[in-house]
């Protein structure tokens, strides 16, 4: 029967799949029922079987038209009864149209939220929808109108916190405008109301939120609102900004607008001194930037316009004019009896001049992370454990990708790693050593990507600042490099001139070197360093010394001298990425996969090629497979009769926790499929401890 067959599907093991594929639909065939046809280009299209010849069957389509087509260009469809499911393991036949036009039908509908298993997707709206705020909030604890909203899945989170007594995290990842930021905001609103924090925190985290935004956001072509820090909330409340992009383009003036408009400044309790120091640094970033120079011989060297731009730079620094105007055109070089001062040509004043305002902005920013922080600390002490949210910027492909692009992929690379141990590999492994009944399911692995960034000494990231190391070094020489020594690995893909492809997780992506060894440098030329030490600025005068203070820490491998090796801004953004998977690797993981529905940003369009693009990236389906024929619910046989042996009826005679938890699973009607017993553990199919809860919530 249909039944039998839906019920072999689901168990199959990836081996097995093709093979049965093929059964279905010969059963599909014979039926006479609905099913995928595929059509040119790539599309499916729902039809219902006809008749059928050999290899091939014809298919009257939705639109009326019949078509023939090969078996293998066919595929199940689910029956009608199962449109628009709320997780994906609910469906029959879980390929990849039947998924695609679920979540299509879901999304018309304004669900924007459904499960894949353990995984929630979460599609950008583009709009406003009036399911967030006091009104939905209040709803929880009870079952959410739509069981599947980010709040069920931040109240999921806080209540395995408090059961468990574990360290929680909620991972949200997807590319660029697929509204990461946006559900971090959601989740943390919730949190915050759930954790009692009716006495004003909701608005000084919001307003904290904006004041993080107008520092850390951009407009690119993919969001008008861009993250370009990776930052993680604490709850109980502190913030980490992680990992802080110093070699991008920000924004200063958007970031003094909104910082005046909305008086956030305020609200975090930044002192009124504070705040004028803030405002002033931001009004020097924005002199610094309109400072030009003037070349005044044939070597490009240069000398600084003296105008306002300068006047007022070095006014609000607290230095001269002329020791600004000197740290910008000269600059220092070692030699033998000591240092020579030498006259900077228009690139070189050019860099120095942006490298000083990068750093304070750099800087600034990181200190007032510190100061939100010290303001939140209010509601620290009420719980030793807490759920970190995590919003990292998400995956980019742009026409040119360069040493942003580049960090940001790997970054996102390594967190999807994080995902396949989680839902993959500790899951099968678990089984595995567990001795349960369990038939192996493959899924995409992104191991070999990580080691082209990672591999010593020869990876991207080794080579990088190797290449970086060398004086004579460009970054035609850096392609080439990498051409010679990484045309093995099967993710490198070499290309002409400056530069190269990888193949991320996410599909390929073409990167240009230019600026790449420049911006892995990240120098802060000591002529800055040492005017801004001197400035009289108290602000200045901390951030160079922090600075001063973490490049002799940390940075340099003391081998002999002028064979010393600095760690490049690449190599440095790892360190911290892996210190991020650290701390998360001891929580407990909730997953959500932000989509985003099209290019355009606009609300009711879906693009189906673009869904499933992203959908086949983060593994949804792979996931939802394991989900439906794995165990998500485990517990060691000592817990599980701790919790529910209470329950039992008549007093079990033996102590033994495993027999007490098998009387329990006999006296609810577990069904024998729906549970297996490992070494150690109980493993139980999804939704099948939900029973047992509500028993022990009425006693
Ligand atoms: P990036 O990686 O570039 O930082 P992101 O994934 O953080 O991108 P967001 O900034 O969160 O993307 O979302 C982009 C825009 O999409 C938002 O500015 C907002 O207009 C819209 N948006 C996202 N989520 C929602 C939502 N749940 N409801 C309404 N609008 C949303
Ligand atoms: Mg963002």
């Amino acid at each position: 029967s249909e039944e039998n067959i839906t019920l072999l599907t689901s168990t199959a093991s990836s081996e097995k799949i093709g093979e049965l594929e093929n059964d279905t639909i010969s059963y599909f065939i014979k039926k006479k029922l609905r099913v995928w046809c595929k059509q040119p280009r790539w599309q499916w299209e729902l039809g219902t079987i006809r008749s059928s010849s050999g290899e091939k069957a014809s298919v009257l389509l939705s639109n009326g038209k019949v078509m023939k087509v090969a078996r293998s260009e066919l595929l199940p469809a689910n029956p009608d009864i199962l449109e628009g499911v709320d997780d994906l393991i609910k469906l029959s036949y879980l390929n990849e149209p039947s998924v695609i036009h679920n979540l299509k039908f879901r999304y018309s509908k304004e669900m924007i939220y459904s499960k894949a298993g353990p995984i929630l997707i979460a599609f950008n709206p583009f709009k406003d929808l009036q399911i967030y705020g006091t009104g939905h909030i209040s709803g929880y604890g009870q079952k959410f109108s739509d069981s599947h909203h980010v709040y069920a899945l931040a109240d999921a989170a806080y209540n395995d916190m408090i059961r468990d007594e574990l360290n929680q995290s909620i991972i949200i990842s997807g590319e660029s405008g697929s509204g990461k930021t946006e559900t971090a905001k959601i989740v943390i609103q919730y949190l915050v109301a759930l954790g009692g924090g009716s006495c004003g925190i909701e608005n000084e985290i919001l307003q904290t939120n904006c004041i993080l935004e107008a520092f850390g956001n951009a407009k690119t072509s993919r969001n008008e609102n861009s993250s370009r820090f990776m930052c993680s909330f604490f709850i109980p409340i502190s913030i980490e900004i992680d990992l802080f992009f110093g070699c991008v383009c920000l924004n200063p003036t958007h970031t003094r607008t909104v910082l005046l408009e909305k008086k956030a400044l305020d609200t975090v309790r930044i002192c009124e001194e504070d705040q004028e120091l803030i405002f002033k640094m931001l009004a020097a970033i924005l002199w610094l930037g309109n400072i030009s120079f003037q070349v005044i011989d044939s070597e490009n060297h240069i000398e600084v316009v003296d105008d306002e731009a300068v006047t007022s730079a070095a006014l609000l620094m607290g230095c001269s004019s002329q020791e600004l105007m000197t740290a910008l055109s000269t600059h220092k070089t070692q030699s033998g009896d000591g240092a020579i001062v030498k006259g900077s040509t228009l690139q070189q004043a050019i860099d120095t001049r942006d490298a000083t305002a990068k750093f304070i902005y750099s800087s600034l920013f990181e200190w007032l992370v510190e100061q939100l922080n010290n303001s939140l600390e209010v509601d620290k002490k009420c719980t030793s454990k807490s759920i970190s949210i995590l919003d990292i910027y998400g995956f980019e492909s742009l026409k040119k990708n360069n040493f942003e692009q580049f960090c940001i992929n790997y970054a996102n690379e390594r967190l999807q790693q994080h995902f396949i141990r989680h839902l993959f590999k500790l899951e099968q492994e678990d089984y595995k050593s567990d001795g349960i009944d369990w038939t192996k399911i493959d899924f995409e692995d992104n191991q070999e990507c990580l080691d082209l960034f990672e591999k010593k000494p020869l990876g991207l990231l080794s080579l990088l600042d190797q290449e970086s190391s060398l004086p004579k070094a460009s970054d035609l020489t850096f392609a080439n490099k990498l051409q010679q020594h990484l045309d093995a690995n099967p993710c490198f893909k070499e290309q002409r001139g400056r530069a190269f492809s990888v193949r991320h997780y996410t599909g390929e992506v073409l990167y240009d070197t230019n600026g790449f060894l420049e911006k892995n440098r990240d120098t802060l030329p000591s002529d800055s360093l040492q005017l801004l030490s001197s400035c009289n600025c108290e602000l200045l005068q901390f951030f160079s010394k922090m600075f001063s203070k973490s490049e002799s820490q940390s940075n340099f491998l003391h081998t002999v001298a002028l064979n010393s090796q600095k760690q490049g801004v690449g190599t440095k953004f790892k360190g911290q990425l892996f210190k991020l998977i650290h701390q998360l690797e001891s929580t407990k993981p909730h997953f959500i996969r932000c989509i985003r529905p099209n290019n355009k940003q606009l609300p009711g369009i879906y693009d189906e090629d673009l869904v499933l693009q992203q959908l086949r990236c983060c593994g949804v389906l792979e996931a939802a497979r394991i989900s439906r024929v794995g165990y998500p619910t485990r517990m060691t046989h000592q817990e599980f009769s701790r919790r529910y042996g209470f329950l039992l009826s008549e007093a079990n005679v033996s102590q033994d926790p495993l027999s007490i938890s098998v009387s329990v699973l006999q006296q609810f009607h577990i069904p024998f499929e729906m549970y297996q017993v490992g070494y150690t553990k109980l493993y139980l199919r999804a939704q099948q401890i939900g029973v047992l809860e509500d028993k022990r919530k009425q006693v």
